[in-house]
């Protein structure tokens, strides 16, 4: 049987999984105490490689100047700028039982732009490219966990095809349904909010201005997210039973729902895309540590993606698990104590932020005509106060 010894090994070469390897790749060969240490990435799928004449992917993020950041930081930000990137100026949130209404603007707090639509396999790939530039990382793909086994020094991790490694820690970044967290015992709470996210990819009569449209209705939002080339990605949630309707729905009868749902403020739908749906619910694991393990990103946590902020606070965790691993006195990486840090220093923001798009979520969801109303007259009276609508934007841009 092939053994093969590792520092770290990560389980998900996703985005998140991904930023983690190349931060901690960057930390160890910038220091000669780890210069011989090395990284094992795991990774199912093979990301599909960049190609400007491809159709979009249906599956995109909103990455905050936080994010970008860190990305920056991996190198990685100046290869996506090569390719299909969007900065979005503004966002025009309002809510669709009433004449409530919120607009951000970038240049109000004076800075270019609120974030950036990504492809999330643009991402990922970017990542992957980066990684091989790495001497110090093995890109283990397709390959999956199949067994783990923590001993007191160290843990054993076992592939699909027998192949056995060993490692100090084991990272799960293996996304919402985590076999590496399952594995290492570590239960979740979750909460099913009965809705799920319908993707597409239109493109409008009316440009989308730079800017992420977001109508609120009690069923659930419907945001318009601008893409590079014109054309908008959609995420519609609804409840998930009726879902499906919408997924099968006739094209012609899509095109004019969407774009009425929208209340026409980018007129009408010309073209639509193929279409998917995605649950959505709220989770944490009881624990983002235990000894030689560390989940991050959503292997740890995954909240309504309303706000667009599931993948910034993983990429948060990555930054802050590298920073302490790298600072780790010992050569040993998978002890408790230094992993704890990490837990104390991400629990706190990924549950406030999974918090508040609940509130949200509850918020917007209400028929109640009291309700409606105080709601509606909260959103104008918010627009109108910079100081606060500011302050929220800086919070959602993660600065
Ligand atoms: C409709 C929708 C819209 C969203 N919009 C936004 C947005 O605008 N902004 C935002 O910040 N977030 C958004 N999110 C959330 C965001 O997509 C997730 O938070 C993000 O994808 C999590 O990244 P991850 O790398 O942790 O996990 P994943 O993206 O799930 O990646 C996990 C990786 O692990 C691999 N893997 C899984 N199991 C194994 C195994 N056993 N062995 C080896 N490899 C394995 C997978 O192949 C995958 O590559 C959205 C989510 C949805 C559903």
């Amino acid at each position: 049987m092939k053994t093969k010894d590792y520092d770290l090994i990560i389980i998900g070469g996703g985005m998140v999984g991904s930023t983690l390897a190349c931060l901690m790749a960057q930390g160890f060969a910038q220091n000669a105490r780890h210069a011989k240490k090395r990284i094992a990435v795991i990774e199912a799928f093979e990301p599909s490689r960049f190609d400007p004449q491809q159709p979009y992917d249906l599956r995109v993020s909103a990455i905050s100047a936080v994010s970008r950041q860190i990305l920056q930081q991996t190198g990685v930000w100046q290869a996506l700028q090569n390719k299909r990137i969007s900065p979005y100026e503004a966002m025009h949130v309002w809510d669709g039982t009433g004449d409530g209404e919120i607009h951000f603007n970038a240049a109000e707090i004076g800075v270019a732009n609120l974030g950036h639509i990504i492809e999330n396999n643009v991402i990922q790939s970017s990542l992957a490219e980066k990684i091989s530039q790495f001497s110090n990382i093995d890109w283990l793909c397709p390959q999956r966990l199949k067994a783990l086994r923590i001993e007191e020094d160290h843990a054993r991790v076992t592939l699909d095809d027998n192949t056995l490694l060993t490692t100090h820690l084991v990272v799960g970044a293996d996304g919402a349904h985590s076999k590496c967290r399952e594995l290492a015992g570590i239960a979740v709470d979750r909460e099913h909010y009965g809705q799920s996210g319908l993707v597409a990819v239109v493109t409008t009569e009316v440009s989308h201005q730079a800017t992420a449209w977001q109508r609120f209705m009690p069923s659930g939002p419907l945001a318009f997210l601008p893409l590079a080339d014109g054309s908008s990605s959609i995420v519609w949630t609804l409840p998930s039973d009726r879902c499906p309707a919408y997924v099968a729905m006739d094209e012609s009868k899509f095109k004019s729902t969407v774009a009425e749902t929208l209340d026409y403020k980018l007129g009408a739908i010309t073209s639509v895309s193929q279409r998917a749906a995605f649950p959505f619910y709220g989770s944490q694991a009881k624990n983002y540590v235990k000894p030689r393990i560390a989940l991050i990103g959503d292997a740890a946590h995954t909240i309504h993606p309303l706000a667009g902020q599931g993948v910034n606070l993983g990429i948060k965790d990555a930054a802050a698990l590298a920073k302490q691993l790298l600072k780790t006195p010992t050569a040993d990486l998978g002890l408790l104590k230094g992993l704890r840090r990490y837990e104390r220093a991400r629990r706190g923001d990924n549950v406030t932020t999974m918090r508040a798009m609940e509130g949200f979520r509850l918020l917007f969801g209400h028929s109640n005509p009291f309700v409606m109303n105080v709601r509606n007259l909260g959103l104008n009276a918010l627009n109108k106060l910079p100081v606060i609508k500011n302050e929220i934007i800086r919070k959602a841009m993660g600065v």
